[in-house]
């Protein structure tokens, strides 16, 4: 089979070298295009938009994809419904690679929220904020000139900042001592993050709870119903069904 495999994840990378480890499908991998130097482990690589869910639905048709996997960010709300109605009138199988939602346990604090725009709005007046919502999330934050930001993300944020913003560009960090030094030195009161469930990003947490820190956690965006599963074994099984 040819697979079209949305990808942009850890989860997409390990997933496509398990499907080539045999040589039954073919993949074609499509990347939105968000850094620099993306990493390809796939037979095609396309990179950027498709052209909405119209566009979608021509590139599956011309290159002649048997299957697709969404296994795009939990954030990506939009190319995951676009997906579920392109593959709809051709009725093509689709999967969703979805990982599972990091869950508060007890002893967090976490405030959580809907969207970017509701976090930005819950943080109190004055407070020193690690921002860790992706360079695109840090945008909704930028108007609240009256707090303190850390922001990590993979590549820095664009507009103007106030000079006294802290910018840590690159990968998360995956010891939680060495995050619970980053939140103390930068005396930071409150942690925001999107509820990714990545394991790369889960330090944070447990270092803002280690230290009683309040975690304004924004939750997934809803998506339309399709087939979903949590892991790489599942897809895989999924596959060799169809
Ligand atoms: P999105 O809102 O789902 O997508 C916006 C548009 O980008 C889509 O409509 C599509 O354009 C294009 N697109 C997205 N993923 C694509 C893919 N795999 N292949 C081809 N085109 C793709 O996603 P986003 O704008 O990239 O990101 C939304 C949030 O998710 C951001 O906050 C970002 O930080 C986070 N995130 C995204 C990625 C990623 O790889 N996309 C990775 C990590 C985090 P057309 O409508 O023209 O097809």
């Amino acid at each position: 089979m040819r697979i079209l495999v949305l990808g942009g994840t850890t989860e997409a990378r390990q997933l496509i070298d398990q499907i080539r480890k045999g040589d039954d499908h073919e993949v074609i991998l499509s990347l939105a295009g968000r850094t620099r130097a993306p990493h390809s482990n796939a037979d095609q690589t396309r990179i950027g938009g498709f052209g909405g869910v119209e566009g979608l639905a021509a590139y599956i048709k011309d290159a002649a994809v048997d299957a697709v996997i969404d296994a795009s960010h939990p954030f990506a709300a939009q190319i995951s419904t676009n997906v579920v109605a392109a593959v709809a009138d051709p009725g093509l199988p689709l999967c969703r690679l979805e990982r599972p939602p990091w869950t508060a346990t007890p002893g967090d604090r976490w405030i959580s929220v809907e969207d970017l725009p509701s976090a930005a709005a819950a943080l109190p007046a004055g407070a020193r904020v690690f921002l860790s919502v992706g360079s695109l999330g840090a945008e909704a934050f930028r108007y609240r000139r009256d707090l303190w930001f850390l922001i990590r993300a993979l590549s820095e944020p664009s507009g103007d900042w106030p000079s006294t913003t802290k910018f840590h560009i690159g990968p998360p960090v995956s010891s939680i001592a060495e995050e619970i030094d980053l939140l103390r030195s930068n005396r930071i009161a409150y942690l925001v993050t999107r509820n990714s469930g990545a394991n790369a990003g889960q330090a944070k947490i447990s270092a803002a709870k280690a230290l009683d820190l309040p975690v304004v956690m924004i939750s997934r965006p809803i998506l339309p119903d399709c087939f979903k599963v949590a892991g790489v074994p599942a897809v895989l099984d999924w596959l060799s069904g169809l």
